[in-house]
């Protein structure tokens, strides 16, 4: 059979608009409810959600030998499970029906009423279970201009930077999806003409691009994986936001790192879109001097080419994009990420969630952070209202998007969006 979610040219009966982040190459995995507490394994087809656990309860993904119990569940962790040898042949299944000239379910209105529902009308939930979580600190040029920051232009990027792909264990209960509120955190704060702490709301909240992706694939207790290894246990990517509140971080992070600066809230797109859909978006890497240790060396393109934007939106107002980035901007790689993370033994599980560390570019325009698109609120944005940012306001919004176009087929991720109340 040939693959259709390979094939450029193939089309959905399912009209999709040329913007759309999901055509039917795309099939990316979700969990959807349309009632309280009755969840399903979800895809998406322009702006169409398709009930997976419907479309196989009618007969519609046969000769795949699957328990069916996994696409109720309120996670997809029991799906992702299954493996690839299982979900890949699913995802291909899934776009056969979709496909323009299959008419099978295209012209079966009864059934078409079960399986599709238009995307504003699903609540679209966390799709994972997160067991753990980790935050790395992979963008070179992210790490020079905090560095920059907070120590000097000499001494921006630490003698350990070039050697192993930095990161820390972050917190996974305050995970959430995109469209949940989140208050402004509170807590420890050094005024700026003071040695003594205050407490209260953080005033310094700032939001971090980022790419998460989720572990398809667990290994034991004891373990390594090798680059080449790393590469056939990661499910699929999200957009990630590791919402940072800059001034309690800055006081808490000597010398453990971050802690209650970072983990009041992260939040991620509802949509996971599988590593195969990302297939032709890998670019090579950068070269990385010095050379690093045999066990973090890989071959192959293991970036991608994945357009990412930040837009704040003031209550009552439109989007304001403030940066453009990209998932190429990476010194490590994923692979490398998951060789390092497992290099001394430690287990990882499905559904454990990995994040890239701030994406920014080269250029002061793709900066992957108010801290630094404001460069420590020296620099505030201009808002269309006449209002300025140096980091996020009560009541803005604040929108990630991101996407790959090849061959005029546009894979993307849907967006991460969550307004900022005042704190509780
Ligand atoms: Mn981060």
């Amino acid at each position: 059979m040939t693959s259709i979610t390979k094939n450029f040219n193939a089309k959905s009966w399912i009209t999709v608009d040329p913007n759309s982040d999901f055509p039917i190459q795309n099939i990316p995995f979700g969990i959807g409810q349309t009632e309280p507490n009755k969840p399903f394994v979800s895809t998406i087809i322009g702006d169409q959600v398709i009930n997976v656990s419907a479309l196989n309860a009618k007969g519609y993904l046969k000769g795949i030998d699957f328990d069916a119990n996994v696409l109720d569940q309120p996670f997809l962790n029991d799906f992702i499970s299954l493996g690839k040898s299982i979900t890949n042949p699913i995802r291909e299944a899934i776009a056969s029906v979709f496909e323009s000239s299959n008419s099978s379910l295209k012209d079966h209105a009864e059934d078409q009423q079960a399986i599709l529902t238009p995307v504003d009308q699903v609540q679209l939930l966390l799709p994972v279970k997160v067991g753990d979580y980790t935050d790395f600190y992979s963008s070179k040029q992210h790490a020079y201009n905090v560095g920059c920051m907070f120590r000097d232009p000499e001494n921006a990027i630490m003698p350990n930077w070039v050697h192993l792909p930095v990161g820390y264990h972050g917190r996974a209960s305050s995970i959430i999806v995109s469209g949940t509120p989140i208050h402004r955190p509170c807590g420890q704060q050094i005024p700026a003409d003071s040695t003594q702490p205050v407490y209260g709301p953080c005033r310094l909240l700032d939001f971090e691009l980022e790419m998460g992706y989720i572990i398809g694939k667990s290994t034991q207790l004891g373990d390594r994986l090798s680059t080449e290894e790393a590469e056939d246990h990661v499910f699929g990517f999200t957009l990630f936001n590791d919402w940072s509140a800059r001034d309690i971080q800055k006081w808490e992070y000597v010398p453990l790192g971050p802690f209650l600066g970072k983990s009041f809230a992260s939040t991620i797109s509802p949509w996971i879109v599988t590593i195969e859909a990302l297939e032709n978006f890998r670019l090579e890497g950068p070269v990385q001097e010095p050379e690093v240790l045999p066990y973090l060396q890989y071959k192959g393109a293991k970036r991608f080419d994945v357009r990412l934007e930040v837009a704040i939106q003031p209550d009552g107002q439109d989007p304001f994009n403030v940066t453009r980035s990209n998932y190429k901007y990476m010194y490590w790689n994923y692979a490398q990420q998951i060789a390092h993370h497992t290099v001394n033994g430690c287990n990882i599980n499905v559904g454990d969630m990995y994040a890239s560390g701030t994406i920014s570019g080269d250029t002061p325009d793709s900066y992957g952070s108010m801290l630094e698109l404001s460069w420590k609120g020296t620099k505030p944005i201009h808002l269309p209202d006449g209002s300025e940012r140096k980091f996020i306001a009560d009541g803005d919004t604040v929108i990630l998007q991101g996407f790959g176009i090849h061959e005029g087929v546009r894979i993307g991720f849907g967006e991460v969006s969550n307004k900022v109340l005042p704190a509780k």
